[in-house]
């Protein structure tokens, strides 16, 4: 009960009211892209219970030897990777069907039927695309080489159980390589993934990420928040996975330059906002661009917006 009594009382010196809890549940895109007020998010199914995993973010239960270390430094000029970073990285957060709760907002960005994305991912495999890895990803945007013709990043934010119940079998299926972007608050608590889960996705060939501990926004840390958001999370998830752990979501898609030394000094080699194109000048590895899928999208769409993606960003 301590470690809950703890969890509760991060929460509250967090700041973390009813509206933040109910943007934790509904994903990432609560507050972007296109300036989605976060009023928007709430109505994907809120089960985060509040404490329960936030004191798990300074446990170690997993059974990995990987000792500390930082992710590798960019080798490769600011210019030089911005002129490479030309990888679409598709954003996902649950897999299940919709219900007639689901706001029409979460049913398009947040909510995908798995016989959508199934179609969507037969779809791009159809058209030729391969799925990379953000390990591969980072080699392009230091060497300029290792990508195939048709590159694409396949990545799930968050954490909610049906990323392993229904997006897993999926991919490993189709020899997919994804990636999970997992916020440590969650892990364990009823409807979202388990620290079994996350070495379960791991093992299955997948990376994991960082996503923060309780998806509150990194503009808006100070002093421990850094520590508590960022640095320990990392370190349960390696620890829990058996994986490095060196590529980082923003909540939201929200930065700033403040945060970009705290990312990086916390091991993570790169960061994935939700834009179109990488934004921060110096360091764009901080700052990749990803978007959300659309759930409605077909095998023939979201073909056509890949191809429209590209022909945007060449
Ligand atoms: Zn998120």
């Amino acid at each position: 009960m301590e470690e809950k009594n703890n969890g509760l009382s991060r929460r509250a010196a967090l700041g973390l009211g009813a509206a933040s809890v109910a943007a934790l549940a509904a994903g990432c895109a609560a507050a972007k892209p296109a300036g989605t007020s976060p009023s928007r998010a709430p109505g994907a199914t809120a089960t985060a219970s509040p404490g329960g995993a936030g004191a798990s973010s300074g446990q170690q239960t997993g059974t990995s030897s990987a000792g500390p270390s930082a992710g590798p430094d960019a080798t490769a000029s600011a210019q030089q990777m911005l002129s490479r970073a030309t990888v679409p990285v598709l954003c996902y957060h649950q897999v299940r069907e919709w219900t007639s709760k689901d706001s029409d907002y979460n049913r398009s960005s947040l909510i995908v039927p798995p016989k959508n994305l199934a179609a969507q991912l037969d779809g791009l495999l159809q058209a030729g695309y391969t799925f990379i890895t953000p390990d591969d990803y980072w080699t392009h945007l230091q060497t300029g080489q290792g990508l195939p013709a048709k590159p694409v990043l396949l990545s799930f934010d968050d954490g909610k159980d049906n990323q392993v119940l229904a997006a897993l079998p999926m991919v490993v299926e189709r020899k997919i390589k994804a990636t999970f972007f997992v916020m440590t608050v969650i892990l364990g608590n009823p409807g979202w993934l388990s620290k079994d889960d996350v070495k379960r996705i791991a093992d299955a060939g997948m990376t994991i990420g960082g996503h923060t501990w309780d998806h509150h926004p990194v503009t808006k840390y100070t002093g421990t928040d850094w520590s508590t958001q960022i640095n320990k999370p990392r370190e349960l998830l390696r620890k829990v996975s058996g994986q490095e752990v060196l590529d980082f979501a923003f909540p939201y898609g929200a930065w700033n330059a403040a945060a970009l030394p705290h990312i990086k000094s916390a091991g993570f080699r790169d960061a994935y906002q939700l834009a179109d194109k990488p934004t921060d000048a110096a360091e764009p590895q901080y700052t990749l661009r990803r978007y959300l899928a659309n759930s409605s999208w077909d095998a023939k769409s979201i073909v056509a917006a890949l191809a429209k993606d590209a022909a945007k960003t060449h």
